[in-house]
C-alpha cells in the first residue's frame, strides 16, 4: 500500500492512498489544479482515482473536490449530515458521484471505515484505509483525542496526526477572543502537546510511521511541532528512529511518500 501527504496544514489538506488496485483521496483541499499537481509529481494519474473521502465540509479539505469530481467522474464520500453542508459548496456533481458513507466502504481491495472526530463541523471524520494486513489511520481536526479514536487508529502502521498549534502561541498570538476559544476547545484542533500525549497513548510492540499534520500557519512552527512532540516522546523512554519514525508533513508539496 502505498501513501503519501499531497498537502498538510491549514492552507489545505489531501492524501492519497493506494495500492495497484485502488487508489483514493482523503480531502481535496486545495484547488483542482494543485491536486493534480501533486498526483503527477508523485507519478499517479488523476483519472485512477476511484474515490475522494471528505473528512469534513471546511474549505481546506474539500476546495478542490467539485473540480476533480467532475473533470475525472470521481465519486465523492461523505456522511450524510457533511452531505447537507457540501451539497451548496462543490458546485454540480453527477447523482451517482454524491455517495453516502456512514461506517465502512470498499473500493478495489482497500477497505475504509469512517470514525467520529470531535471537531466544530456538522459530522467530522477520521478514516482508516485497510489493504491486506497494512493499516492508514488520517486523524486531523481533533479538538481531543478521545479514547475512540484510539481504539480505531492503535494498530496502524502509518498515522498521519494533527499537530496543531502551540498554546502559547495562539494565547498570545495576534487572533480575536473568540477564534482562540474555538482553537483550544474540545472541538477544535490538537496542539503540539496533546499530539504528543496520544501518540504516547497509541504507542505498541508494532514500529509505525508517525507523521504530524494539519499544523497551524500562525500558530506554530515545523520545528517546534516536532521538537515539542519528540521531547515528549524522549520523555517517556521512545526510541523516535527505531520505536516509531517521526516525521512531518509539508504544507506545500508531497512529504512522506510511504510504500508498506
Ligand atoms: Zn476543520
Ligand atoms: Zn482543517
Amino acid at each position: 500500500m502505498k501513501f503519501c501527504s499531497l498537502y498538510s496544514g491549514s492552507s489545505g489538506n489531501s492524501i492519497f492512498i493506494g495500492n495497484e488496485h485502488g487508489k483514493i483521496l482523503v480531502d481535496a483541499g486545495l484547488s483542482g489544479k494543485y491536486i493534480e499537481k501533486a498526483l503527477i509529481d508523485i507519478e499517479e494519474n488523476p483519472r485512477d482515482i476511484a474515490g475522494i473521502f471528505i473528512t469534513h465540509e471546511h474549505t481546506d479539505h474539500i476546495k478542490g473536490v467539485g473540480v476533480l469530481s467532475r473533470k475525472y467522474n470521481i465519486p465523492i464520500f461523505a456522511n450524510e449530515l457533511t452531505w447537507g453542508k457540501l451539497e451548496s459548496s462543490l458546485g454540480k456533481l453527477k447523482d451517482e458521484n454524491k455517495v453516502i458513507i456512514d461506517k465502512q466502504k470498499e473500493i478495489k481491495d482497500l477497505l475504509i471505515t469512517r470514525f467520529d472526530t470531535p471537531h466544530d463541523a456538522v459530522a467530522s471524520s477520521g478514516f482508516t484505509v485497510q489493504s491486506g494486513n497494512k493499516k492508514v489511520a488520517i486523524v486531523t481536526d481533533i479538538g481531543h483525542f478521545s479514547s475512540e479514536i484510539k481504539n480505531t487508529i492503535k494498530d496502524s502502521d502509518i498515522v498521519l496526526i494533527e499537530s496543531n498549534h502551540d498554546v502559547e502561541m495562539v494565547k498570545f498570538g495576534p487572533y480575536p477572543y473568540m477564534l482562540k476559544k474555538r482553537i483550544l476547545s474540545n472541538v477544535g484542533h490538537l496542539s503540539n502537546d496533546d499530539c504528543g500525549r496520544a501518540i504516547l497513548d497509541i504507542m505498541d510492540h508494532k514500529q509505525k510511521h508517525i507523521i504530524l499534520g494539519h499544523l497551524s500557519n500562525n500558530n506554530n512552527y515545523p520545528d517546534l511541532a516536532y521538537e515539542t512532540v519528540k521531547n515528549i516522546l524522549i520523555d517517556e523512554n521512545v526510541d523516535v528512529n527505531k520505536d516509531i519514525f517521526l516525521t512531518l508533513a509539508k504544507r506545500d508539496m508531497p512529504s512522506n511518500y510511504i510504500d508498506i
